[in-house]
């Protein structure tokens, strides 16, 4: 309608926005799928520079990555080639490389007969165990007191850098807002008229203004609409 009164919008694409992976040889996401992560840290990366990263919370889905941290990295992506960009997990933030070794040390020097399959469940969730095992290339049936050190420098790794292409945003039906829209150029922002049709008023998600999470965009929802509702 907008379009037709003479305005122009600026390209609608969704921010705040479950992610799709590229999957590889193994289905990660499909495996891993409803299995949700707390205390994880997260890194963006465009062609291996750090665009964003950030601590909390993320959940798998059936086609690649969502939750809190995730949501709002995608704000952090558009206007890129979101093909060349990769998340790295850290599951275990808390540790550093040198502590998550000794840590698993123990572990297996706790149950030295164990197979390398079973020896994970302290360590990590039920779901992410075959999956980290097969990306490891440890023999899962290994018993814990014959893995090399190599093999569990390559399992560290593996937990404090797990990798995943990002393939392209989610669906706009599934984001929680709407990056572009009419042009702020064109509407008065002291009474949110349109500057090209009289007594035509704008407010809200319709405009190019979006926020982070955290109520930005109520608040241009409430501020917009009070403001062409008193004018
Ligand atoms: C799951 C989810 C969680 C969110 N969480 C937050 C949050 O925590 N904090 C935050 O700040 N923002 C959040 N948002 C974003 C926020 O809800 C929106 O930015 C805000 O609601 C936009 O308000 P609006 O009035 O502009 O548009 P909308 O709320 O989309 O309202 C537009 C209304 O117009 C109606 N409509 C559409 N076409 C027509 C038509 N032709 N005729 C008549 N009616 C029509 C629609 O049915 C709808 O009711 C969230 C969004 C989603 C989807």
């Amino acid at each position: 309608m907008a379009k037709k009164l003479g305005h122009s919008i600026i390209d609608i694409r969704p921010s705040l926005v479950s992610l799709k992976v590229k999957e590889k040889d193994l289905n990660i996401c499909k495996e891993l799928q409803g299995l949700s992560l707390k205390n994880v840290s997260i890194k963006l990366l465009e062609n291996n520079k750090k665009i964003y990263d950030d601590f909390g919370e993320m959940l798998f889905t059936h086609f690649g990555v969502s939750g809190p941290i995730i949501l709002s990295g995608s704000a952090h992506l558009r206007d890129r080639n979101i093909k060349d960009v990769k998340i790295i997990i850290d599951f275990k933030p808390a540790l550093s490389e040198q502590k998550l070794d000794d840590r698993i040390l123990r572990d297996f020097e706790g149950e030295k007969n164990k197979d390398f399959k079973n020896s994970l469940n302290e360590l990590l969730p039920q779901k992410l165990i075959p999956v980290i095992i097969y990306l490891s290339k440890i023999d899962p049936n290994k018993k814990v007191n014959e893995i090399t050190r190599e093999e569990r420098i390559r399992l560290v790794k593996l937990l404090k850098n797990f990798e995943l292409d990002i393939d392209d945003f989610g669906d706009i039906e599934e984001a929680i807002i709407t990056a572009g829209g009419i042009n702020i150029k064109e509407i008065n922002p002291k009474t949110m008229e349109s500057k090209l049709v009289k007594g035509l008023y704008f407010a809200g998600e319709i405009i190019d203004v979006d926020g982070y999470t955290g109520g930005f965009n109520l608040q241009i929802a409430y501020s917009t609409g009070y403001t062409a509702g008193l004018n």
